[in-house]
């Protein structure tokens, strides 16, 4: 069984490899599309968070298959490498460890804040080779607690990328879905200093009525004056058709790690 695999359509525009350690997540997002894509019941897919069957012997081999890749692999879709089983379970430690060993670079996105924290000494170790991503929904306590109630606190999931920034690991923000994009602005607004990149996504059946064109002229002009990188997702970008874009700011793998190697040969 494959762990290691190419996701396609919208969740391609974050990554050209993905692996997904745990079924199950238990941050409990009410807005979680992947109960339906996997066809598991919401309640267990919230409450019963579990190791794939024979996952870490599985990643072995596909990473051995791909050493040197200059693909970045994603953790993760289909869960969070930071769930709350992972602080027992710790399979995100030994993932870290195995694409490591094989030169894999690696795009962590997670709504875990502080839980990541206990593998900074792997992660350390990539260098270049990886990024830490929050995604960010909501600026306060009580709508995250209202719609993501066993995710980290939003300030939380801050102070988690002030941390690896300080360490000088590359930070990166997911705000998708964008549900209350004033909120969005405002988190924005809370990170640029910290954040080196930032992906923006907006819900693809969102049929209320409200102005994308200047929401996303807004957040392109603060970047823009930061020298900060982003992407806007195409859902996004349909929806703010009036807004002119850079190339780059449309390029699905413009944002993607570079691979060992090649960092190697610039060097040198
Ligand atoms: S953190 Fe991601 S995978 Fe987990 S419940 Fe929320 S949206 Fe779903």
């Amino acid at each position: 069984m494959s762990i290691i695999y190419e996701p396609t359509g919208k969740a391609r525009e974050y990554s050209p490899l993905a692996a997904n350690l745990y079924s199950g997540c238990g941050h409990k997002c009410k807005y979680c599309y992947v109960p339906n894509v996997i066809k598991l019941e919401k309640k267990i897919f919230d409450n019963q968070t579990t190791e794939r069957n024979s996952i870490i012997e599985n990643l072995r081999k596909d990473a051995k298959k791909l050493k040197g890749t200059n693909k970045q692999v994603l953790m993760s879709f289909t869960t969070d490498p930071y769930n709350p089983f992972n602080n027992i379970a710790k399979l995100t430690r030994k993932a870290l460890e195995i694409f490591l060993e094989n030169q894999i670079p690696v795009a962590i996105l997670t709504k875990g804040g502080m839980r990541a924290i206990q593998d900074l000494d792997v992660i350390k170790k990539f260098g270049e080779h990886i990024k830490i991503g929050a995604s960010l929904i909501y600026d306060n306590d009580i709508d995250s607690k209202r719609v993501e109630s066993g995710a980290a606190l939003p300030n939380e999931r801050l102070e988690m990328l002030k941390v690896f920034f300080k360490n000088h690991i590359k930070t990166w923000v997911s705000f998708e879905p964008i549900i209350q994009p004033k909120q969005t602005l405002n988190l924005l607004k809370q990170c640029l200093e910290y954040v080196d990149e930032f992906q923006f996504g907006k819900l693809a059946d969102d049929k209320r009525s409200f102005d994308w064109n200047n929401f996303v002229n807004t957040i392109i002009n603060i970047l823009r004056n930061k020298n900060k990188e982003f992407y806007i997702k195409e859902t996004l970008r349909k929806a703010a058709y009036k807004v002119q874009l850079q190339p780059k700011e449309i390029d699905v793998d413009y944002l993607t790690l570079k691979p060992f190697e090649q960092i190697k040969e610039t060097l040198f």
